[in-house]
């Protein structure tokens, strides 16, 4: 009998006739969950747990599977700790269908990379053998990358999309529902954010169907608006497919087969569908290789000497106390749907972190726990490394660290915000701006060897309020 772990829900996970689906009461006991993402991890297994084929254990703790009888196997390569219970429990690690490569295909990436990992030979290295969007041995429309075609700044009248597939609750919901709120009135699990509607597929035929709109009404526009952020489009054209995906309700390779018929019909754009086949085979499964390759360690990295607090407007999602319309607006976001897309990810919230040195193994568990496709896996190279920089390097070559003048040139953000994205330094200063100088003023030392850093830190040199600027951010309490 298989066991069958609650990312692992889609058919694609079913390598043996009987699965033994564990569902661990006091899973949400531990760490403060987003209450949506509590919602929709147990209404998915409850959902699974009605095949025939699935028998369902109520357990106290992962570790009372010794006592269960007849487990032989698992699919590894979930989480470290999985593969270590699947280790102490002796069962047969079976290869992981939920990425697009495994360990051998890793291996022939690394022996041609030799020490300089970057995504672009990985994921060249992934269409070639995949055969996607790959004619006699070239790149369809002569090309791997249309970048220039693509980040475009939303336009300005919106995008005009409809909105995206939503599931109707049902039933098991309801019965969700009041088993968290039973588990919160016995203080036995906090969550944070709002509760539901819930909006992401929680079984294989609502995953199914969210691709679909997603192929049907999104993809075309995918790539030249995939930086944007508006106010007003949570979700812009973005696909929200890393949640099923992430639970195992889809399979990646069939999202992007999906994705790279709908170009050969006509129905989308090459630039869309190569910048979405990118994010999957290219950096989904390079971050998840990553985070088998730079090992456990890679999580406590603090390459920067980073150990500010997360402040509290973010522990509990609710923006108190700030005043940064694009940090308030994206935490207000996450707060009711426990999801952003990867700008205001990246250039917000981790961006944030960097110039403020927030302590980033706080920041990679604050991603885990607020985010609805939140995972051990997926955090460490976001994170740590290409947010926070913490690993000094390993992968990416210089910080993301951005002012206001980004986020005013890829959002709308700063028309609605009291602050002014062109002004470092007095009252209407953009605490992104004043934030980007300080980030690069604290860090000027540890930078030194970086030769991308060169340019900003001649800039920074060029300042001549440099010193009121710095005056003016240690005293700065909020945002
Ligand atoms: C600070 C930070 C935190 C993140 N946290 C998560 C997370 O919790 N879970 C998660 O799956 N991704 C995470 N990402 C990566 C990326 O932001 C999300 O995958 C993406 O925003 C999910 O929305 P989507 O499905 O609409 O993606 P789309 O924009 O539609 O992209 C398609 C797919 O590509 C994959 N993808 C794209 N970029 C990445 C990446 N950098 N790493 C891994 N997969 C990628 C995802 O599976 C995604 O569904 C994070 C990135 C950053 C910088
Ligand atoms: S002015 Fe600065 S703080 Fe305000 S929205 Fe723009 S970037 Fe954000």
């Amino acid at each position: 009998m298989q066991l069958l772990l609650a990312d692992q829900l889609g058919p694609h996970f079913e390598l043996e006739e009987k699965l033994l689906l564990p569902i661990v009461d006091n899973q949400f006991a531990k760490r403060n969950y987003h209450r949506q993402k509590a919602h929709l991890i147990r209404y998915s297994q409850l959902a699974r747990a009605r095949d025939n084929n699935v028998e369902v254990i109520r357990l106290d703790s992962y570790r009372d599977l010794k006592d269960f009888p007849g487990l032989t196997s698992m699919v590894a390569g979930s989480s470290r700790s999985f593969d270590a219970l699947a280790d102490s429990l002796g069962l047969i690690k079976l290869s992981n269908p939920g990425f697009c490569s495994n360990k051998n295909d890793w291996d022939a990436y690394l022996a041609k990379a030799g020490k300089r990992l970057r995504l672009e030979d990985f994921y060249r290295m992934q269409r070639s053998r995949l055969g996607l969007l790959m004619e006699t041995g070239e790149p369809v429309g002569g090309k791997w990358n249309f970048d220039e075609e693509n980040r475009l700044p939303p336009p300005k009248p919106g995008l005009g999309l409809p909105l995206p597939y939503r599931p109707e609750e049902d039933e098991l919901d309801a019965r969700v529902r009041s088993e968290l709120d039973a588990l919160e009135k016995s203080g036995k699990a906090k969550f944070i954010g709002v509760d539901g509607p819930r909006i992401f597929p929680g079984d294989r035929n609502q995953a199914l169907a969210a691709l679909a709109d997603f192929i049907t009404n999104r993809l075309d526009l995918f790539g030249p608006y995939e930086d944007a952020m508006d106010s007003r489009d949570w979700t812009m054209a973005h696909s929200m497919l890393s949640v099923p995906m992430n639970l195992g309700l889809l399979s990646p390779l069939e999202v992007v087969k999906a994705a790279v018929s709908a170009y050969e019909t006509g129905a989308a754009r090459l630039a869309s569908v190569e910048g979405f086949l990118r994010q999957i085979i290219g950096w989904r499964d390079y971050v998840w290789q990553l985070y088998w390759h730079f090992g456990e360690n890679y999580e406590n990295l603090n390459e920067l000497a980073a150990t500010s607090e997360i402040p509290i407007g973010w522990q509990d999602l609710s923006a108190k106390e700030i005043e940064a319309n694009c940090l308030a607006s994206t935490l207000r976001d996450v707060g009711e749907r426990a999801w952003s897309h990867h700008i205001p990810r990246l250039m917000i919230l981790g961006n944030t972190a960097l110039q403020r040195g927030f302590d980033p193994k706080a920041v990679n568990d604050w991603f885990i726990d607020a985010f609805a496709d939140g995972t051990p896996w997926v955090m460490p190279a976001n994170v740590i490394g290409m947010s926070l920089y913490a690993d000094g390097g390993k992968m990416s070559t210089k910080p993301y660290a951005a002012g206001g003048a980004y986020i005013n040139k890829m959002s709308n953000y700063c028309g609605s915000c009291k602050f002014n994205p062109s002004i470092r330094v007095g009252e209407a200063a953009c605490p992104f701006t004043a934030g980007y100088w300080n980030f690069l003023a604290k860090n000027s030392e540890r930078l030194r060897g970086n030769h991308r850093m060169s340019q900003p830190m001649a800039g920074l040199r060029r300042l001549t309020d440099l010193e009121q600027l710095l005056e003016q951010e240690k005293k700065r309490e909020s945002l």
